[in-house]
């Protein structure tokens, strides 16, 4: 269903997915005066401990997708692999943005690349390959290194293999196991950096500044914002970001993640249609953040001002640092610029995103040491009581 009236503060808001994007959405959603609601498979998530009614049923029971709009006016999501039927489902119901078409698009690296190819936008260089032998016709055209991933559900690195000089297409297509795969050239990069987009009912868009990235075994460690690249890369992410928002007709955020490659060209690297790891450094350091956006955006609201009110370093906090019990947060906090964000996940496993903190100073460096130092310490001292 679409629709282009506002959909106004008292109304409820729907969440397709119950994890740590959906909660910091809800957060906002819920100081804006909107009424939360939460579809997703698993009890008691992040977003469901702050929504007013949550829905626990599996993807595939349309029935419960059913009620689930029946207690929302508009729907969202907080991550893109959710299954077609879902999808359609509750957009036939109550409009559902981002919609359908979005998420298909961007559910599969086949026709998210497929996508900007056709609009000409700048990214790796890629062959699709459905067997060993068109693996080995893709590696004598790309130079090698390259990286073999899975056309769909890879996120942080998941379904990923670098193929060297010396591997043979057989062995790599063997070990790798999928079925369709997109074989990359490998980015020799100067930095990774990603740009948040709101694009509204009406059309229009609004990035937030871009973040520089630095990630730790495929998985987002920190984000430093302002990012340490010209003003020109800046503008151009921007622009990118903005083209894409518009020509995926996408309402509600676009994630664009980019290498600045070595040889001084912005390549995308993938897209994400919610809010991103690497835009959370918002919520503390920008006017308007990127869940308030999103709220804005899905409601058909006008979007708010994005621009940055401090230098900040984003840290994510990864179960890992549970391994010897609960971290000393008290510690953590000892240092006034420090905003902590913890997800409310009952559970630490190794990898596993349990929350981020920021820290803002007037000084980039100063936010910088003081990130480095403040990580290190949580991860040598053990918390009270261990
Ligand atoms: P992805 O899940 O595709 O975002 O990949 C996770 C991380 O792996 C990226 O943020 C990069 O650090 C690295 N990576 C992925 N693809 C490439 C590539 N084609 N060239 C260089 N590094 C890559």
């Amino acid at each position: 269903m679409s629709g282009s009236a506002p959909v106004l503060p008292g109304a409820t808001l729907g969440f397709l997915g119950g994890g740590q994007l959906g909660r910091m959405s809800a957060l906002a959603a819920r100081r804006m005066g909107y009424g939360v609601a939460v579809f997703d498979p698993a009890a008691d998530g992040p977003a469901s401990q702050v929504a007013d009614a949550e829905v626990v049923a599996p993807w595939s029971d349309l029935g419960a997708l059913e009620r689930f709009a029946e207690l929302a006016g508009v729907a969202t999501i907080e991550f893109e692999n959710i299954p077609a039927a879902a999808a359609e489902t509750v957009a036939a119901r109550i409009p559902l943005r981002p919609g359908p078409e979005v998420l298909r698009t961007c559910q599969n690296r086949e026709r998210e690349r497929g996508f900007l190819a056709s609009r000409g936008y700048p990214q790796p260089d890629f062959r699709i390959v459905a067997s060993a032998g068109e693996l080995a016709d893709a590696l004598a055209e790309l130079a090698r290194p390259c990286v073999l991933k899975t056309v769909e559900s890879g996120y942080d690195g998941k379904g990923q293999v670098k193929v060297g000089p010396g591997s043979g297409a057989g062995a790599v297509w063997q070990a790798w196991g999928g079925t369709r795969g997109i074989l990359e050239e490998w980015v020799a990069f100067e930095l990774e950096l990603s740009v948040v987009c709101a694009r509204g009912l009406d059309g229009r868009t609004m990035a937030f500044p871009a973040a520089e990235n630095l990630h730790t075994h495929h998985i987002l460690d920190l984000s430093i914002v302002p990012g340490r690249f010209d003003a020109a890369v800046e503008a151009e992410a921007r622009r990118l970001a903005e083209g894409i928002a518009n020509d995926l007709g996408v309402v509600g955020l676009i994630a664009v993640e980019f290498f600045l490659a070595t040889d001084g060209r912005l390549l995308v690297n993938e897209l994400a249609p919610r809010p991103h790891n690497s835009g959370h450094y918002t919520l503390d350091a920008a006017l308007t953040s990127q869940f308030e956006q999103h709220v804005r955006a899905v409601c058909g609201l006008p979007l708010g001002d994005p621009r940055l009110l401090s230098p900040v370093v984003m840290v994510n906090l990864l179960g890992d640092l549970w391994a010897g019990g609960e971290p000393d947060w008290a510690g953590l906090l000892g240092d006034p610029r420090v905003k902590l964000h913890l997800y409310g996940k009952r559970e630490a496993r190794p990898g596993r995103k349990m929350g981020h903190f920021c820290v803002l100073d007037p000084s980039l460096e100063s936010a910088l040491a003081a990130a480095g130092v403040l990580r290190a310490r949580l991860l040598e001292n053990p918390g009270p009581g261990r």
